[in-house]
């Protein structure tokens, strides 16, 4: 961490600096001091993750505190290099293989559900999704099944054998998640600094995901990411966008955060081009520079038929996902091998 004080700031602010900085366990031999011309810089060696640059900050004379070190450095590959490898109730070794999560936003009905199953599974899916409790904007919306919705998912997941996945709106509705073995928790947007929720999920014993908040900075997600994985390693990150100027999508999917998330940290991550669009038309070919960025799956919302969808019928999709998944499996095979095959490698002649 790097704390700054401001020009013409004397010994007077660094005393009282350096106590409060006593006072947080960080001795003097963990400091380096330079004084300079105008200001004076204190640099503190060592490991910052508990400090919080914002009560130095808050000295008068101090201008400003910056942590240099990631404060989620559990999740960095330099902490741990291999690259999480996180397995399902089918074997499916998501951060290994590509995973694609396939099924409508909600759970509507028993036929609904079997048919969107069938479908996801015989396009070669991993896992099968559905919400039975929705976030809705509004009241009056459709919010989802509930506990129907549960029963349904346990249904289609014996039919297929594909583990299921499903959004945990709260912590009193993990009861009946353990009740119907729920394969999946996923962590919505919404609920992305539900610190409690996130907490709770520490006593899970199964995978979750969790959604990157709208608006969430990539610093702020680790950290979320991290008070799960504290209890619980088996944490996969998704992108679904954030809210922005553009009137033309519901969200825009920020694709910028895969190669970064890949680089530094060793957590899976997914796309979810359908959130992060709001546009059927968008989602093959977002979904293929999600994984060309890097992704190590999709998750897409599929529907026997969306135009009578009660919930995101806009952004689902149908018989496409074959093609989705062929041309996703070829992109993802082709692009891990570290080469796009222009004949960068001398395996793939162009
Ligand atoms: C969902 O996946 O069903 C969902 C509600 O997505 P998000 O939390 O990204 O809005
Ligand atoms: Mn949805």
């Amino acid at each position: 961490m790097i704390i700054n004080l401001k020009p013409g700031e004397d010994e007077k602010t660094l005393n009282k600096l350096v106590s409060r900085l006593e006072e947080d366990g960080i001795t003097n031999d963990r400091l380096s001091i330079i004084r300079g011309e105008n200001s004076i810089v204190v640099g503190i060696i060592g490991d910052t993750s508990k400090l919080d640059p914002r009560r130095y900050q808050a000295i008068l004379g101090v201008d400003n505190a910056v942590r240099i070190s990631d404060p989620a450095k559990e999740l960095t590959k330099l902490f741990h290099p291999e690259n999480t490898v996180i397995e399902l109730s089918n074997g499916h070794k998501v951060g290994k293989e590509l995973t694609m999560i396939a099924g409508p936003c909600a759970v509507e009905n028993r036929e609904q559900l079997l048919k969107a199953a069938r479908m996801v599974k015989e396009a070669g899916a991993n896992v099968l999704r559905g919400g039975a409790y929705k976030p809705r904007t509004g009241p009056g919306s459709f919010e989802g099944l509930r506990e129907e919705g549960l029963e349904y998912l346990a249904l289609a997941r014996e039919e297929t054998g594909l583990p299921i996945a499903t959004e945990l709106m709260d912590t009193s509705l993990m009861p009946l998640f353990e009740k119907y073995d729920v394969d999946i928790y996923q962590i919505g947007a919404r609920n992305c600094q539900n610190f409690y929720l996130l907490d709770a999920l520490r006593e899970v014993k199964k995978p979750a995901i969790l959604k990157r908040g709208s608006s969430v900075p990539l610093e702020e997600f680790m950290l979320a990411a991290l008070r799960i994985y504290n209890g619980n390693k088996q944490v996969i990150l998704c992108e679904r966008g954030d809210r922005s100027v553009d009137k033309v999508h519901r969200n825009v999917l920020n694709l910028n955060n895969i190669p970064i998330i890949k680089q530094k940290y060793h957590l899976p991550v997914i796309v979810d081009p359908s959130h992060g669009t709001g546009r059927r038309e968008s989602i093959l070919p977002m979904s293929y520079a999600g994984i060309a960025a890097g992704a190590d799956g999709i998750l897409v919302e599929v529907h026997p038929n969306p135009e009578e969808a009660l919930c995101d019928g806009p952004q689902s999709i149908n018989g496409e996902i074959k093609r989705l998944i062929e041309v996703s499996r070829t992109l993802y095979e082709t692009t891990r091998n570290g080469c796009f095959g222009n004949g960068c490698c001398g395996r793939h002649k162009s």
